[in-house]
């Protein structure tokens, strides 16, 4: 999370930055109406420039996700930039709009204006004043809908498939934005680098709206194949797929993760891919728990021959450290990029050593039967902790467990809050925090 924490307020520092190169937020004279005025400009330039790269991100492009560790890294900083858009538009808002409610109720006073000397407008300078009404209007209704959709996409009670459509919808209100934005920036900025910037992030953001809006994000990296091979755990409520991919496919890491597409009308989910990749071989494989309302009816839907289709890979929880002892724990469902990892070792081993805690609520012995053999073939020490006997997972056992787990770097996959303690626990006993690696199971 190191790099999304560290790029997300340098965004924000380098718009303003930017801004103050331009204006002031200390106008002279320094009236509410004079703020008022600074303030619009300001909020609406952080607002659009976090809105267009959080857009730009919703592409899923590659070059970002090496350098923000991961494409679920990067939907965390989308979702930032989206809560700051949220937050910041509602100021933008409130001192443009709400300004002139206030004015009307009586508890402002409008300055009187002096004479207006006649401007001589340049053409395009000209064209926007004219649009100035019809902007702002767009603007207005434009920020509503996107403050309910924004709203929409935060509250989890509400499903994937509902939160994934309605957000699309986002890419509209974002072009109507960047209209709004374009004719009501300072003009004098366009000649300024907050302007140029600006330029720059308004044209690429609504160029991933329409992509977006066209279903293109991701397009060049999908590739289709079909179901060869089904296996249902019925103890664990978990389907293992086998798929045949298409030739294209660019290969994978082991740890990486994919969006798989087996009904157009419920679109892509992302699952870890369970496998390592052996290019003459062809086959992907991933094994998904029934976890809300598509998992669950995976087991009557897939049927073997079924055309899927596999967008990636994505992800950096890829195992790289130069640490000679590596520590995994894999919650759960959170398991599958440690069976691609041990599927990768037992073909090509690192000679490190790993040590694999599975705490698991439910138990099936022919998948533990499974997880025990890939284990012993890459040679790595493996604790299940079944809760069934009473068996807890935390910091103390592990560190109990691990000889010279000081030395060692510890990756974790399973319930985000579960990581978050024992990534607490652990810095508290010392480990440094670049040691400490998660993947997120959660893209909202
Ligand atoms: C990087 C990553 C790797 C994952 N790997 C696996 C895996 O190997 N095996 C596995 O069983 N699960 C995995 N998941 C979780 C899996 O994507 C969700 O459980 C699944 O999408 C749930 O869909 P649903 O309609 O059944 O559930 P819903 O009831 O709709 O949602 C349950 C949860 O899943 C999330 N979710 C639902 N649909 C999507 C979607 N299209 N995109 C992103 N999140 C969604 C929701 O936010 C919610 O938190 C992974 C998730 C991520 C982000």
């Amino acid at each position: 999370m190191k790099a999304i924490r560290f790029t997300f307020p340098v965004i924000l520092l380098l718009l303003t930055l930017l801004w103050l190169l331009a204006d002031s937020l200390l106008p002279d004279p320094f009236t509410y109406f004079s703020f008022r005025h600074v303030f619009v400009q300001y909020s609406g330039v952080i607002a659009m420039g976090a809105m267009s790269i959080a857009m730009l991100i919703a592409l899923r492009p590659r070059w970002p996700e090496l350098r923000l560790n991961g494409l679920d890294k990067m939907y965390r900083l989308h979702k930032w930039l989206g809560i700051t858009a949220l937050v910041v538009s509602i100021l933008h808002w409130w001192f443009a709009k709400g300004t002139k409610w206030m004015v009307g109720w009586g508890w402002l006073e409008k300055p009187a204006r002096g004479p207006r000397g006649e401007e001589t407008l340049g053409l395009i300078e000209g064209l926007f004043r004219d649009q100035r009404g019809l902007a702002e209007t767009i603007g207005e209704w434009t920020f509503y809908a996107a403050a309910i959709l924004m709203i929409v996409a935060l509250i989890k009670a509400v499903p994937y498939r509902l939160f994934a459509k309605t957000h699309k919808l986002m890419a509209v209100a974002y072009l109507l934005l960047a209209y709004h934005s374009l004719i009501l920036v300072e003009f004098s900025y366009w000649t300024q680098p907050v302007g140029w910037v600006m330029a720059i992030l308004l044209a690429g953001g609504s160029a991933a709206a329409v992509l977006i809006l066209l279903g293109r994000s991701g397009h060049n990296r999908t590739v289709s194949g079909h179901i060869e091979q089904l296996h249902w755990y019925p103890e664990l409520k978990v389907m293992e797929t086998r798929i045949q991919l298409q030739p294209g496919w660019p290969g994978h890491k082991a740890g990486q993760f994919a969006f798989v597409t087996s009904d157009k009308r419920e679109g892509a989910h992302p699952y870890t891919i369970a496998s390592a990749w052996q290019a003459e071989d062809g086959h992907i494989t991933f094994v998904t728990k029934a976890l809300g309302d598509h998992t669950s009816r995976l087991p009557e839907y897939l049927q073997q021959g079924m055309e899927v289709s596999v967008e990636g890979p994505y992800g950096c929880f890829t195992f790289d450290d130069d640490c000679r002892q590596q520590i995994w724990v894999g919650a759960g469902i959170g398991i599958t990029p440690f069976i691609a990892r041990m599927k990768q070792l037992a073909a090509e081993p690192d000679g490190r050593t790993i040590h694999l805690f599975h705490p698991t609520g439910q138990y099936e012995q022919a998948a533990i039967d499974k997880l025990t053999a890939d284990a012993d073939a890459a040679g790595i020490t493996l604790h299940v902790l079944a809760s069934k006997d009473g068996r807890r997972l935390d910091g103390d056992l592990i560190r109990a467990t691990v000889p010279g787990w000081q030395q060692a770097s510890l990756w974790f996959c399973g319930p985000s809050a579960f990581g978050h303690a024992l990534h607490k626990d652990f810095s508290a006993h010392g480990l440094a925090s670049g040691r400490f690696h998660q993947e997120l199971f959660e893209m909202r």
